[in-house]
């Protein structure tokens, strides 16, 4: 119901605080997609501004759809100075879950001339589907290495290049990680779940450069019209889903003891200067170290195989964004720079050029926004933009958004009609799972496109370039 909203612009809604409500929350989205919305998402959204020290505003992106407790798309920022919280349900299950995507800098024909081999091959060579097991064993001390080094952790193990730490957030080690603060069980969960994709949504894709909308930062980037990328979507499999259930159930249980009333259940948090907060903050950021390995791994079992397909090929990695994540960050807020704590729930950091934390190579073009759609209608890669910053803390969509469930889609779609579909439009699907197919038939999701242009008209990101998919294996 859009009435609910003031129009600031064509692409941006907001809710002026009430009933509860600490801040406004504001959606950036077309009338549209404003109008397709889940209903839920508005609640949500206003929900997370009634929480203890958030700065500014509620957030949705274009993509935002219906998550648990805080939306999927949903960004917020909280001061720990003014009682600010940290909640499991602004992170999200999989923590950490992000994309990255290598350059190839091989044809489309290249790969056309392979694409059935390629993806058998990739299939085969990269563990997918629910509980599937790597090739790498953790014990004890492996485990605590891993959360503590991240994606540096699997290059000392031989499972990447110390070239890529340019490439990922934070040089693919998230610090304040507490591997002690990782239960047993959580630890359990993730001994032979190392560099595979999981289930789900999650996706190893060989995308052609189909079209470029920024010359000279697709230049920059490395992305060439015609040539492939290789792109891995997945997050902290068990690991991070078991630390995101733990937590989230001791959140709602010692709320009332840290004096918050919650407005709903799943917003369970704790002030970022408890006990509590403090200790799901170093469990969440293993989680994100163990995400950062993951893909990092799943990306050296990538230039595995296709070494073997095309012996020069080296794939060097564009970037890697995490969108399931609460970090510290630095912001200005009314002329005053402060630190505050951002939570990005399905939705991905994008700063804009001249950032600090971005590689030298990168800086003045702004970071690499990775964006799924799905496996049929393709992807994006936006840059970030500096107007994002005072709109959003520097954040935009991370994806096109379901617009259906997962159960509603099983009902509309058969996995097997899904592929052959998909392969009548030159496009092949390995999935362990058909159901799982369904689930994520292309039907599910929003217009990427329309989402994309929103984020762009809004202010958010850039479009930067196109990618449409040859190969998905799918988890
Ligand atoms: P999420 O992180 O919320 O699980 O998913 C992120 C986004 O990935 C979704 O909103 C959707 O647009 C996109 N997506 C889901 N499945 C696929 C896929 O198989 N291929 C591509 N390219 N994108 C996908
Ligand atoms: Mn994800
Ligand atoms: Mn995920």
């Amino acid at each position: 119901d859009v009435s609910r909203f003031e129009k600031l612009s064509e692409t941006a809604w907001r809710i002026a605080p009430f009933g509860g409500m600490r801040a406004p929350a504001i959606v950036y989205a077309t009338e549209d997609l404003m109008t397709e919305m889940d209903d839920k998402v508005f609640d949500q959204v206003t929900n997370v501004a009634k929480l203890p020290g958030i700065v500014r505003a509620s957030y949705a992106m274009p993509d935002a759809h219906w998550g648990y407790g805080f939306p999927i798309g949903g960004v917020a920022a909280f001061d720990a100075d003014e009682g600010g919280v940290v909640s499991a349900g602004g992170v999200g299950f999989d923590v950490s879950c992000g994309v990255r995507t290598h350059l190839t800098h091989l044809t489309r024909e290249q790969v056309v001339s392979v694409q059935q081999e390629l993806a058998d091959a990739l299939f085969e060579h990269v563990p997918a589907g629910v509980g599937s097991e790597g090739e790498i064993a953790l014990d004890e001390q492996g485990m605590n290495a891993m959360l503590l080094g991240g994606a540096q952790w699997a290059i000392e193990r031989g499972f990447g290049r110390p070239e890529d730490l340019d490439r990922i957030e934070e040089r693919g080690c998230a610090s304040g990680a507490d591997p002690a603060a990782v239960s047993e069980h959580a630890r359990k969960r993730q001994r032979r779940e190392m560099g595979t994709l999981g289930s789900g949504n999650h996706y190893l894709e060989v995308q052609e450069v189909a079209e470029i909308f920024d010359d000279e930062i697709a230049a920059a980037y490395g992305l060439v019209k015609g040539e492939c990328v290789v792109t891995i979507h997945c997050g902290s499999c068990g690991l991070g889903h078991q630390i995101g259930t733990e937590y989230l159930r001791e959140m709602v249980l010692s709320a009332p003891n840290y004096g918050i009333e919650l407005p709903d259940r799943e917003l369970a948090c704790a002030p970022i200067k408890s006990e509590l907060g403090q200790k799901y903050l170093g469990a969440m950021r293993a989680a994100i170290n163990c995400a950062l390995a993951n893909r990092e791994i799943i990306g050296h079992l990538a230039r595995q195989v296709f070494v073997r397909f095309f012996a020069q090929e080296d794939l060097p990695l564009m970037f890697d964004v995490s969108h399931n994540t609460c970090k510290v960050e630095r912001h200005a807020i009314d002329g005053e720079t402060r630190q505050l704590f951002v939570h990005r729930k399905g939705a991905t950091r994008a700063f804009g050029p001249g950032h600090d934390s971005l590689p030298e190579a990168l800086r003045p073009y702004g970071q690499p926004v990775l964006i799924g759609g799905s496996m049929g209608a393709g992807s994006y890669v936006l840059a970030g933009v500096k107007t994002s910053e005072p709109q959003a803390f520097s954040s935009a969509c991370h994806g096109a958004g379901r617009r259906m469930s997962r159960h509603a889609a099983t009902r509309t779609w058969g996995g097997r009609q899904v592929v052959d579909d998909l392969r009548a439009q030159g496009i092949i699907i390995k999935s362990p799972s058909l159901r799982g197919v369904a689930e994520e038939a292309p039907g599910a999701y929003k217009d990427v496109r329309a989402v994309v242009d929103s984020a762009e008209a809004a202010g958010l990101a850039r479009k930067v370039a196109f990618l449409k998919p040859l190969i998905c294996v799918k988890g």
